[in-house]
């Protein structure tokens, strides 16, 4: 039988495990230090917990950490590793150096169950929901391959995490949040660093709202009306835009937090003056900014990229509307890292 993962528990509840097994409780709060801080992979290694600990620790459980298959690494600095995670299946997470920051985008399901028509993930379907300590272990794996290729100091970090790779985050819901608390609890990352994308769940919206975090939500609409979205967005035609935007209009008025919208620009699909004023008037007096994503050619795909000319006329049409606009940086395309273009990861959301 498969032994349960450290990774993913809290401090409080590995202090708990350590109770539980007649130890003192700072035994459990050495255990974290090990496994988030120092990236221990196995509790033998944990040489400062006693030898009787380690050994009932180890009847029952296991760090969890992947094993990388592979890496690619870009020219822009990105790399996307392959991972086999500890519960099985590949999934695929990206590091991303900017300037003075390293993010990572983590995945949040192996497949998906949304099927967007222009995501390379979508047509691979859903396998299963990953754990919380699978996330953070993605983390902490993109952050130890930046030191080794030297992107990071050897005492660096990520600083930034984007839930943005394969799946839904707020169909896993659970798990997502668990995965959201320890990376700002044990990882210090800020919550103002975490970014969570929705294709526009609406349900999940309302839930996340009342959790008040500090996080950004980025929500992925792609279309100005439902006809359209019914087909690029098709296993969420359930939620019409107005139910999407009532959402994020609760979300704002009841974290405080500006949204942002995420749109993928796809050739004579929805990137028309038409669709860029139906989106202008949709968003009309929410508190968000729109970041447009030219969509990255995959192959295979029938989707195409806009002319830039067309993407600045996009752009120009929200701007005259009063709406901040951000077009996302093509970070990651030769190595298939991009958003659209992961086989096993996900496309814009
Ligand atoms: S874009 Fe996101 S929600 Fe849509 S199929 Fe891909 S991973 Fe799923």
């Amino acid at each position: 039988m498969l032994k349960k993962m450290l990774l993913g528990l809290t401090g409080d509840q590995l202090k708990g495990l350590a109770a539980d097994l007649g130890e003192k409780e700072f035994r459990g709060k050495q255990a974290a230090d090990w496994i988030y801080r120092r990236g221990c992979r196995r509790i033998d290694d944990m040489t400062d917990l006693p030898a009787q600990f380690r050994i009932k620790l180890d009847e029952l459980w296991e760090v969890g950490r992947s094993s990388v298959e592979k890496i690619s690494s870009g020219r822009d600095g990105t790399f996307k590793l392959l991972l086999l995670p500890y519960y099985g299946e590949l999934v695929e997470t990206v590091g991303m150096p900017y300037e003075g920051r390293f993010s990572c985008c983590v995945s949040t399901q192996v497949g998906c169950p949304v099927g967007c028509a222009f995501c390379a993930t979508g047509a691979g379907g859903f396998k299963r929901n990953l754990a919380a300590g699978e996330m953070i272990d993605q983390v902490l794996t993109v952050g130890e391959a930046a030191v080794r290729e030297k992107m990071l100091a050897a005492d660096g970090r990520v600083s930034h995490v984007v839930f943005m790779g394969m799946g839904e985050p707020l169909l896993n819901y659970d798990a997502t949040m668990a995965a959201v608390h320890l990376l700002n609890e044990e990882l210090k990352i800020g919550m103002r660093n975490i970014t969570i994308s929705t294709i526009g769940y609406v349900p999940g919206i309302y839930r996340l709202a009342s959790a008040s975090l500090q996080l950004t939500l980025a929500v992925s609409l792609h279309a100005a009306g439902d006809g359209l979205r019914r087909k690029l967005v098709p296993n969420m035609s359930r939620y019409l835009l107005k139910d999407i935007i009532a959402a994020c209009r609760h979300y704002i008025n009841h974290t405080g937090r500006r949204i942002t919208f995420e749109y993928c620009l796809l050739k004579g699909v929805n990137d028309s003056h038409a669709e860029a004023a139906a989106l202008a008037s949709l968003l009309k007096g929410l508190n968000c900014h729109v970041n447009l994503i030219p969509f990255n050619e995959v192959q295979g795909s029938d989707y195409r990229r806009p002319d830039p000319a067309v993407i600045m006329a996009f752009r120009r049409v929200l701007e005259t509307s009063g709406i901040t606009v951000t077009q996302r940086e093509q970070k990651g395309a030769g190595i298939q890292a991009a958003c659209g273009q992961l086989r096993r990861q996900s496309g814009p959301k």
